[in-house]
């Protein structure tokens, strides 16, 4: 499991290192065909901040290498707002005294085929508040099986699951699994997530090893940034992105940093912010590093910031996310989880994408281009 090898790494060790890259340290990693965590750690250190031009220019050519020009278009469906956990830096906390919404059979129904109006989306993530006891396992069973006749590439963000579990939700028709850690600082962990199945730090982590085990196509992970000083959290995700390649080597993956965005919790402020140019330089940094992975931004990021790097590393994107529970047709008003940044329509951000000369597609590029090889083949 991976907490067992994240025990054996030191947070402030790690940090120092990031912080003690030097010129040579970038040069070296940059000339590298194959990079490990280590020359990962030099490229997202200041230090790399003058080659950022560099990094750009072969997280470029190897983006278009290894995906040519297109960017997989998802949309996320929230399927609950109930939650039982109480993450202090979210809206849909249990704590926050905010309608609750569990969508009902005919709502969901009602959401795929409004989706289905904005584009012609296959690529959907139905997402859902921690709350096993209202919305479990059948719930989202369910919830896969009326959305078959809608989609073709489904994907769930919600409470790490056994693995029995996910096995028995991909016989439901489930393709890929996203999971954010949010931060990998195992001390400072609790601090953010006080109550709830989510303050166990190992079930969380393991959680990924749960997915792969159970043969899910495709894992997602990421960690917040806004919590912990976001260089060593991505380095800790570097090193869980080489663990589970190496164990499950089947499996797809696909990384997201999002960036802490104002929720309606009484604004919890992000410890650490992240800059433009920061977030730049850590895409190019994970492109350089991985060629195969699929990098993901949300409407988080503003259009501006999603169109640069679009010719520039990153290969899915969210478009037209609506953050609330039958946002789409059901309950339009109700509580978002965060406010979205980029609010062009679908058909927008895919008019803009090929002004860019990308090639949007609306099912998941892995079933265009799929090419199974284990890590170091
Ligand atoms: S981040 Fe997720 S688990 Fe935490 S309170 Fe919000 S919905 Fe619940």
């Amino acid at each position: 499991m991976f907490s067992e090898l994240l025990d054996t790494i030191s947070w402030e060790d790690t940090t120092r290192a990031i912080y003690a890259k030097t010129d040579a340290d970038v040069r070296i990693a940059l000339a590298k065909e194959r990079l490990n965590v280590d020359d990962f750690m030099a490229l997202i250190s200041p230090a790399a901040t003058p080659y950022l031009e560099v990094m750009a220019r072969l997280s470029r050519k190897y983006t278009l290498e290894r995906f040519g020009k297109t960017i997989s278009l998802y949309i996320p469906l929230y399927l609950t707002n109930s939650c039982a956990n109480g993450c202090i830096y979210c809206g849909f906390q249990s704590g926050n005294p905010v309608k609750r919404v569990i969508l009902t059979e005919e709502e969901m129904v009602n959401e795929y085929k409004a989706i289905r109006k904005l584009g012609p989306f296959e690529n959907l993530l139905l997402v859902t508040g921690e709350n096993p006891a209202k919305a479990g396992v059948s719930y989202i069973a369910r919830a896969l099986d009326l959305a078959k006749p809608y989609f073709s590439n489904l994907q769930i963000e919600v409470m790490p699951l056994k693995m029995e579990e996910y096995k028995e939700l991909t016989e439901h028709g489930l393709n890929g699994v996203v999971c954010f850690q949010e931060t990998y600082n195992r001390t400072r962990y609790t601090t953010y997530h006080p109550r709830g199945m989510k303050s166990n730090f190992e079930w969380r982590v393991n959680g990924f090893d749960r997915m792969g085990q159970a043969g899910v196509h495709k894992i997602g992970l990421g960690a917040l940034i806004g919590l912990e000083d976001w260089r060593t959290d991505v380095t800790m995700l570097a090193h869980h992105l080489r663990y589970l390649q190496k164990t499950y080597w089947k499996t797809k993956y696909s990384v997201n940093f999002p960036r802490m965005r104002p929720s309606e919790n009484g604004g919890f402020q992000p410890n650490v912010v992240m800059t433009d140019k920061e977030l730049a330089q850590l895409t190019f940094a994970m492109r350089i590093f991985d060629r195969d992975v699929d990098i993901s931004y949300s409407t988080r990021e503003c259009q501006e910031m999603r169109d640069n790097m679009a010719t520039l590393g990153v290969t899915s994107m969210s478009a037209e996310s609506k953050t609330e529970p039958g946002g789409y047709y059901s309950y339009p008003q109700a509580l978002e989880q965060f406010h979205v940044s980029d609010e062009r329509t679908a058909r927008q951000v895919e008019i803009d994408l090929r002004k860019l000369g990308r090639e949007p597609v609306w099912k998941d590029w892995d079933q265009s281009f799929d090419i199974h090889r284990p890590y170091g083949t």
